[in-house]
């Protein structure tokens, strides 16, 4: 044998990391008493415990306390107790313990890292390399914005107590993810580990003893689903935040609707990986291994989709083989080891089961040709080819090491195909022109996009989903408002409105003054031909209006999606057309005022006033536009992160009754200002005002479709808009029924759904308008762009 043979010939030998201090730690403790409440240990009131064990082995690891709903009751009244004095802390005193926390974990960093690997099944290196050193930065990172958001955001203060349910892919960079902001904020928590993986909470609650965390900051409960719900549905509680499944996370919006808490959710999803043909093919496979098969592909941004061009798709798969065969699957503790197992049985059988199901639908799935270890719950990279985009494999999230393949001609098959997904977190995008992938980016709607890489994360970046992945922001900036309450002026409380008559009376000259309805850019009939009778403040006849129904939003909805004018525009033309709205506003201010006047009764002087600040306020978000920019990341690795402000897409608004032009005009302009397309329903009692401004819109250059009005019921239409699969974002200032129904509606996408739980907003204050509203007038997309060679 040559050198060169023997070279060829070489194996690798096991390179076990030592488990003994995990073992010893996990011998030492007493786990019936693992609920960390109110800076004590305690066993769950019931006497229940559950069992979590080793995925390689399936061996027991530990017995530990299974909190019911008086636990979860005590863990909230201690989170409840130290939340005074928590949140009055100073930002200094807040951001000690947060950096005291970050550094007790750098000191147990390879006991964590063992633990994580025992429990939950993923390769040392990952653990040890990734999600430990990661969930330190994070605390380290929010130490700095304890001080800064005294600074930064004087108007936001913590939302209060907050519960946090987590899943067990990665628990606990996830647990850092949620209890690092929430501590930043001065906000207490409650948090729940997933039941598969319960050891490292334990282990981080240690730490928050020896950190000097005050008691009751932190409460780690531990349960299944069972203990989840009761966080969910605990009235002490006024945030929840969900990184979980789909399924859970729509349970849970549906839960919390009408509660008036708030609600971020990091669901699943099935993330693109697009290859161009003119990317760096051996860069990529190594970045597809990276996005699949990290963590067993159980990662809830996989790359699960491998859409790859035509011209070097037979070339790059038959790399991707390859590189597969040489995956190493072996004991989650071999710092050798690429592959280890699943975390459990029954996740194992549902990996099995979706990838028959794949085959069963006309996929070929070729795994190497490898060992699997003799005990443990493993299976074998999977590459299925032939898939449809109906395949199941192309549209379940498997959570499991299976990637999907097709192929696209150009870009805009690249997109259309990454894009046709109910989910949106993540996509990679391959390609050595950076001008390509830039271009790309944008249109993807997925809530972080990787050119030339996969899989990068930091605390300094926001992460998190569009459409069915959920919505809210986790790290950075947008991820610290999650966990703060804005300080919006509330208004009156919304009473339902009362049954009006829907026959149509005859207008006293004789002439038809019915207001249509503004679709597509034209002022269009309703379908059903009814309309609805507006009464003077004096309950004379003032005019009529169109009663909109389900066909008249859907036709809105459909005018609303097809303007591309609107979204595409540079801001600065937005905000000229914005000034022009604004314009043409002015010059028919008498009639307005008059019109308010005659609808509401206010004083002359009232009225003139609220036109004046619709003005000003159009005036606002027109110079805005343009300055509610993204912002540059520069994370710790050779590379930036560009955070672009996105519209949300389709957004529908149904306004209130209270300074019912300025009150519409207040949350019209602000979706508008950010190239959203709007639908709007305005004030039920006074949509006049709304109708009125079809000839403002039209003199306006507002391209078609850019904004609709349909009038009519306010409620039966806040639900229409709420169940439409086409309706990105949905604000809703009406009663409390109607905004809790829109809520727990929204499901069927996971619209983002802002509503004023039944009482309208001052909306003459200055604090009525501005960045709390912009925010919510968007997506933030990561773009993360390495350089260097
Ligand atoms: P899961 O939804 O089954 O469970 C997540 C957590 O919710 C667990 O702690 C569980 O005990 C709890 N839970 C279950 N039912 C509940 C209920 N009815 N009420 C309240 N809590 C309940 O998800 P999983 O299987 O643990 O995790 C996998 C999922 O997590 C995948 O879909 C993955 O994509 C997603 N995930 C998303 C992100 C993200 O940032 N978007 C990150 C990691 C994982």
């Amino acid at each position: 044998m040559n050198i060169l043979e023997r070279y060829h010939a070489m194996e690798y030998g096991p390179a076990p990391e030592a488990r003994n201090e995990a073992d010893a730690w996990l011998a030492g403790r007493d786990f019936s008493k693992a609920l960390f409440i109110g800076g004590e240990w305690k066993a769950a009131a019931g006497g229940r415990t559950f069992e979590t064990s080793e995925p390689s082995s399936g061996k027991l690891l530990a017995k530990l306390s299974d909190a019911g709903a008086a636990d979860i009751d005590a863990a909230v009244a201690a989170a409840a107790k130290a939340l005074p004095k928590w949140s009055a802390s100073s930002g200094y005193q807040r951001a000690k313990v947060l950096y005291a926390i970050g550094r007790a974990m750098q000191r147990h960093q390879r006991l964590f890292a063992v633990l994580e690997s025992i429990d939950n099944g993923k390769p040392i290196r990952e653990s040890r390399d990734i999600d430990v050193p990661l969930a330190i930065r994070h605390f380290i990172h929010h130490a700095g914005w304890a001080q800064a958001l005294d600074r930064d955001s004087p108007d936001h203060k913590g939302v209060g107590v907050v519960g946090q349910i987590i899943p067990w892919n990665f628990p606990l960079l996830m647990l850092a993810w949620k209890i690092a902001p929430a501590l930043a904020a001065g906000c207490t928590v409650v948090l729940k580990p997933a039941e598969f993986t319960p050891l490292t909470a334990v282990l981080f609650a240690e730490i928050c003893e020896r950190a000097g965390v005050p008691k009751g900051v932190v409460n780690i409960v531990q349960g299944g689903p069972e203990a989840g719900a009761a966080i969910v549905n605990h009235p002490g509680i006024q945030k929840i935040a969900f990184t979980g499944s789909s399924e859970v996370g729509k349970i849970i919006r549906k839960a919390t609707a009408g509660s008036g808490k708030k609600l971020s959710l990091e669901l699943g999803g099935k993330s693109a990986f697009i290859v161009f043909e003119d990317a760096d093919l051996d860069s990529a496979v190594e970045g597809l291994v990276d996005g699949i098969w990290f963590n067993q592909g159980q990662v809830c941004c996989a790359g699960s989709r491998l859409l790859v061009q035509e011209g070097v798709a037979d070339a790059f798969i038959a790399k991707v083989k390859v590189r597969m065969s040489r995956l190493r699957l072996g004991s989650p503790l071999d710092k050798n080891t690429d592959i280890g197992p699943l975390v459990d049985r029954s996740q194992l059988d549902r990996v099995k089961g979706l990838v028959a199901e794949g085959a069963k639908q006309g996929a070929v799935c070729w795994q190497p040709d490898a060992a699997l270890p003799s005990s443990g719950y493993y299976h074998l990279p999977t590459l299925a080819t032939g898939v449809s985009p109906a395949n199941i494999l192309a549209q379940e999230e498997v959570f499991g090491p299976v990637l999907a393949t097709m192929t696209f001609r150009n870009s805009e098959e690249a997109i259309e195909l990454a894009n046709n997904t109910r989910y949106g977190l993540a996509a990679s995008v391959w390609s050595e022109n950076v001008n390509l992938a830039l271009h790309v980016a944008p249109q993807l709607k997925a809530g972080v996009v990787w050119v030339n890489g996969t899989n990068m994360f930091d605390a300094a970046c926001g992460f998190g989903g569009y459409r069915e992945s959920g919505f809210g922001r986790e790290g950075g900036r947008e991820g610290m408002y999650e966990y703060l309450a804005a300080k919006l002026p509330l208004g009156p409380v919304i009473k339902a409105a009362a049954a009006a008559s829907a026959q149509p009376v005859e207008q006293a000259d004789g002439t038809d003054r019915t207001a249509k309805l503004f679709i597509g850019g034209k002022q269009v009939r309703p379908d059903g031909n009814y309309s609805l009778a507006i009464a003077t403040s004096k309950g004379r006849l003032a005019g009529e209006v169109g009663l909109g129904n389900r066909k008249d939003i859907r036709d809105a909805v459909s005018a609303a999606r097809a303007c591309k004018a609107w979204p595409e525009a540079t801001a600065f033309n937005r905000s000229q057309v914005l000034y022009y709205l604004a314009e043409n506003l002015s010059g028919r201010a008498d009639e307005f005022a008059a019109r308010l006047v005659q609808l509401t009764g206010v004083t002359a002087k009232a009225a003139r006033e609220e036109v004046e600040q619709s003005i000003e306020r159009l005036f606002l978000y027109a110079g805005l536009t343009d300055k509610f920019e993204g912002r540059v990341h520069q994370p710790p690795a050779r590379a930036v992160t560009l955070a672009l402000h996105e519209p949300v897409g389709v957004v529908g608004v149904v306004a209130p009754d209270n300074q019912p032009l300025l009150g519409f005009i207040s949350l019209v302009a602000p979706a508008l200002a950010m190239g959203n397309t709007v639908v709007a329903v305005p004030s039920e009692r006074y949509p006049l005002l709304a109708t009125d401004l079809y000839q403002v819109i039209e003199y306006s250059d507002i391209p078609a479709g850019a904004i609709n009005i349909v009038t009519g019921r306010g409620a039966e239409l806040a639900g229409v808009l709420a169940k439409h699969d086409d309706v990105d974002g949905l604000w809703v200032f009406a009663d409390a029924a109607t905004c809790a129904k829109a809520e727990a509606d929204s499901i069927g996408n996971l619209k983002r759904v802002w509503s004023g739980n039944g009482r309208g907003l001052d909306w003459a204050s200055d604090d009525a308008a501005g960045e709390a509203f912009l925010r919510r007038a968007i997506e933030v997309k990561n773009v993360w762009v390495p350089y260097g060679d």
